[in-house]
């Protein structure tokens, strides 16, 4: 009875479901009451929640006297709501009826968002529309709606979550962005980074949460091999020129250079860094925050940063041709930089510096090593299935006879009420390009793009990193060929 009333319909469904419903919950209410006064133990569970019976044994809070408001508010308590009339708000609000409850509002909002975080959601999307209001979870790159609250409600959503960000509330018409701290218990809590977008029906509001114990992890749990770890560490270590994490957007570059700059966190370091805006404060770090999209700010930021003269440098992100171009300016004059910039792969992301107007030289002299990551969804280990006889499978998706071992086990999803359609969680795929000498010769010459996959093939690539994460059951078939499409 203390599962929450989702993880009950998720199980039914083996999805999220759209929304509680409130007759099940009264019953349920009028249940832990009836099971109470038959001497039914599985009550207990339940009315434990009550304060007075906290410490009490099952026998004594069988013999004590129950009225329904009490076993209605253990019941709310029970599922993490404040109390009965809270959840009753919610729900409401959840089946799509309005509330005139002013604290309603911010209830349903912080509902959500604990709801979402305990089914391990990374972002939640609120979403106006002109006949529908939707609230969306994001889980493992997935989305799935959660709650349809009454259309009218939009612009108080807006409203409260712009006021728990402590954002602008007149401002409705621009983009903006901040990030605010919500308190788990006393001594957790978890960042969330708002971003609100002007769209024809209302303001479309998403919210991604940043755990900051996650950049504490070591790069072994991102899913780096030790082979990747070392190169990487060595070209953190030597502290020259350029690292570059790249990869697709929401693809956990943001996590992987925290991780890199907490690991060079030491107070015998000068690191700055240069974010749009800064998602998880790092102690001993000078971070420059700026709005995403003040870009002369951005910009502004990093030529100050600069003359700080730090030990290592970070950009959150090369976007534009002069950040690139003082990211390149500065690593060719001696200084440490590590920054992030969107691309598909390794080779793509010289390209789209080239784009971005960085002469071949310069690029070639700067750049040191290139992480490409890609997440992959992990497979649920309670109910992963083996697949009899893998080989003609691996070898449709290109693999090479000489790579399947006897004994590969490969695995597909099944589905169970711990997971999200066979999978829970991600995990990271990379391909590290050492620029080399040689390579570096062939980007200065422009090398044709054949000539540098060429040599990058010889450090492995995101199909062969995969294969490793199939091999050891972490992944499917399914999952590497999406990445590989
Ligand atoms: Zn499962």
């Amino acid at each position: 009875m203390t599962n929450s009333v989702w993880q009950r319909a998720e199980r039914r469904t083996r999805r999220l479901p759209q929304n509680p419903n409130l007759e099940q919950l009264k019953n349920q209410a009028k249940d832990v009451l009836k099971a109470h006064k038959s001497g039914d133990e599985s009550c207990c569970d339940v009315l434990r929640f009550l304060a007075q019976f906290a410490d009490k044994s099952r026998q004594q809070i069988l013999a004590a006297r129950i009225t329904l408001q009490e076993a209605q508010h253990a019941l709310a308590l029970s599922y993490d709501w404040g109390d009965w009339a809270m959840m009753v708000e919610t729900v409401l609000m959840c089946e799509g009826k309005s509330s005139d409850n002013p604290d309603g509002i911010s209830e349903f909002i912080r509902k959500m968002l604990m709801e979402a975080i305990k089914t391990g959601a990374s972002h939640v999307y609120f979403e106006p529309y002109q006949l529908n209001y939707r609230v969306r979870y994001k889980i493992d790159g997935e989305l799935y709606t959660v709650a349809t609250p009454p259309v009218e409600l939009g612009p108080r959503l807006a409203e409260q979550i712009k006021r728990n960000a402590s954002m602008d509330l007149d401002e409705n018409k621009q983009p903006a962005e901040a990030v605010y701290e919500l308190p788990l218990s006393r001594t957790k809590s978890i960042h969330i980074k708002v971003e609100t977008f002007p769209i024809a029906s209302g303001e479309k509001i998403n919210l991604s949460f940043r755990d900051p114990a996650a950049v504490t992890l070591g790069f072994e749990k991102l899913g780096l091999e030790p082979p990747q770890i070392k190169a990487l560490r060595s070209a953190l270590g030597n502290r020259r020129g350029m690292v570059l994490v790249t990869g697709p957007r929401a693809n956990g570059k943001t996590v992987t250079i925290y991780t890199a700059i907490n690991e060079l966190n030491t107070p015998a370091l000068e690191i700055a860094s240069v974010e749009a805006p800064v998602e998880i404060h790092l102690e001993g770090v000078n971070q420059y925050s700026v709005q995403r999209d003040d870009i002369p700010g951005y910009e502004e930021g990093i030529r100050i940063s600069l003359l700080q003269e730090p030990d290592v440098l970070m950009i959150s992100e090369l976007k534009t041709s002069v950040s690139a171009a003082l990211a390149v300016e500065a690593s060719n004059a001696g200084q440490f930089v590590i920054a992030t910039l969107q691309s598909d792969s390794a080779r793509d992301a010289l390209t789209r510096l080239r784009a971005l107007a960085i002469p071949a030289d310069d690029l070639a002299r700067a750049v040191k090593l290139i992480v490409n990551q890609h997440l992959l969804r992990r497979l649920c280990t309670h109910c992963r299935i083996e697949v009899d006889d893998a080989k003609p499978e691996l070898l449709a998706a290109g693999y090479p006879e000489s790579a399947l071992e006897p004994g590969f086990k490969l695995f597909a999803p099944a589905g169970c009420d711990k997971c999200h359609s066979g999978y829970k969680g991600r995990i990271g795929v990379f391909e590290l390009l050492e620029v080399t000498d040689n390579l570096s010769r062939l980007i200065a010459g422009d090398g044709d793009a054949a000539d540098i996959e060429a040599a990058q093939l010889a450090t492995g690539n995101l199909r062969q990193s995969a294969l490793l994460h199939l091999r050891s059951g972490i992944t499917s078939l399914e999952e590497v060929r999406r990445l590989m499409d």
